[in-house]
């Protein structure tokens, strides 16, 4: 279920308007970190390729990322195995979905890890702020706020996206990678 290809040099403006909040967030950590976690490179690293994002891109993208702390000699012999690994060419030569927001609500993230879902593992205090920095309304806000404290993490990330895209998702939100192609599918249209 892909949603044609993109580069490198579009995945800042597609995650602005396209990304779900817990690829946002990961995003972003990789920018300021110049490093993630394992089960946030998968999580990422995953919906990237579902976004479609070509092997060579992706190794081109984490590579880049990781720069400032991991030497392109360190990158190509502890990080490059695993993305090639996702894309299917190493080991097994299975190819691995992206994960669904089932799978990523049921981790439990460690310290230091930036995996899982917003919805569920941030605290109140930093899930209304990265609300407000999506551009989620206050009047908004107040009702996602409302389905986390119910647990309905889906729900709470459906009238996230139903507040930024000012159109309805009556299918809810299952999948990230849905989620990026109902988005590109409004704005679009
Ligand atoms: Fe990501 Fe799904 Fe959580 Fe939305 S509900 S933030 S798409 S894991």
């Amino acid at each position: 279920q892909e949603f044609g290809e993109i580069s490198i040099k579009d995945i800042d403006q597609v995650a602005k308007t396209s990304f779900p909040l817990c690829m946002r967030h990961l995003l972003e950590k990789v920018k300021e970190d110049h490093h993630l976690k394992h089960g946030g490179r998968m999580q990422l690293g995953l919906f990237l390729k579902g976004v479609g994002l070509k092997l060579d891109d992706a190794l081109a993208f984490w590579k880049a990322e990781f720069a400032p702390k991991v030497s392109a000699e360190r990158f190509d012999k502890e990080y490059a195995y695993n993305i090639r690994h996702n894309y299917g060419r190493e080991g097994k030569r299975t190819d691995y979905t992206p994960y669904s927001c089932q799978k990523i609500i049921s981790v439990t993230p460690g310290i230091g890890d930036h995996h899982g879902c917003p919805y569920r593992h941030f605290s109140e205090e930093n899930l209304r702020a990265a609300l407000v920095r999506m551009g989620v309304s206050s009047r908004a806000v107040e009702d996602v706020m409302d389905k986390v404290h119910n647990r309905h993490y889906q729900l709470a990330c459906t009238l996230t996206f139903e507040a930024v895209h000012g159109s309805s998702c009556d299918a809810g939100i299952n999948h990230p990678n849905q989620y990026f192609i109902d988005s590109q599918r409004v704005l679009q249209s």
